[in-house]
């Protein structure tokens, strides 16, 4: 069973169609890249799989469950948890406090603390899990991110453009990270723009342009694509 399939959804705003009929499947354990221009539907597609949206048209399973159509917080508690292109954690709090409200989310209320623990080492976090999440650089608030999201207990993360900002040796650093989450067990659904990060860390890729999917394929299959081609032609 795939751990998360989406059929043929849409969601329009007003005339436009921003996500038209889209299918795509994420196996367990995989990391699939999901890229496309600006305005391509990604982040909308990314908002009907977490909750967000309620498609118009097509169906969300999770685990083999109906997903679409129920609320942030029920997907969430499913297995699906996500970030945001903007980073959104409560900067007043430190690392710790802002892990323990992120373990609230599961299902399971015991092992709260063994969950931060294993999140602050898997995001590299240990030595700053005191520290007030204001203070930190960004590579490490992008990092606070992926940490409350693993300490959701998801099976599924949703990461939106999450490597924006960062500079080339950053980029790495966070790539790596990703790469230790996904070793654990935990599938990536990755919407990002830096074409090298998403290349070396993605088992498939799906090619979005103008709401609809062009094509899909491994990166090394993908390199040689003359659609991909075409779409980014002049923009990248
Ligand atoms: P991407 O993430 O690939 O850049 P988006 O999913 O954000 O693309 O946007 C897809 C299209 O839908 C764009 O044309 C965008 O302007 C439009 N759009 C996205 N969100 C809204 C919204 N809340 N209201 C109106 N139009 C929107
Ligand atoms: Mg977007």
């Amino acid at each position: 069973m795939e751990l998360l399939t989406v059929e043929g959804v849409r969601k329009s705003f007003r005339a436009l169609v921003a996500v038209r009929d889209v299918s795509l499947e994420i196996h367990s354990g995989e990391i699939l890249g999901l890229i496309g221009p600006n305005g391509s539907g990604k982040t909308t597609l990314l908002n009907m799989i977490a909750g967000t949206y309620k498609p118009e048209r097509g169906k969300i399973f999770f685990q083999g469950r109906r997903i679409d159509g129920r609320r942030p917080d029920q997907i969430c508690r499913a297995g699906v948890a996500r970030t945001y292109q903007q980073v959104k954690p409560f900067l007043n709090e430190t690392v710790h406090e802002n892990l323990l409200l992120a373990a609230l989310h599961c299902e399971d209320s015991g092992g709260s603390e063994e969950r931060v623990a294993r999140s602050l080492s898997v995001t590299a976090l240990e030595s700053m899990e005191g520290v007030q999440v204001a203070a930190l650089p960004l590579i490490h608030r992008k990092c606070v991110e992926l940490a409350r999201a693993l300490t959701t207990g998801c099976k599924l993360m949703l990461l939106d453009e999450p490597m924006a900002g960062l500079n080339p040796t950053e980029v790495s650093q966070f790539s790596e990270i990703i790469r230790k989450i996904n070793s654990i067990g935990v599938a990536v659904l990755l919407i990002e723009h830096v074409m090298r990060a998403i290349m070396a860390l993605s088992n498939r890729i799906v090619v979005l342009d103008h709401g609809e999917k062009i094509t899909e394929g491994k990166p090394s299959e993908l390199a040689n694509d003359p659609k991909l081609a075409r779409v980014y032609m002049g923009t990248e």
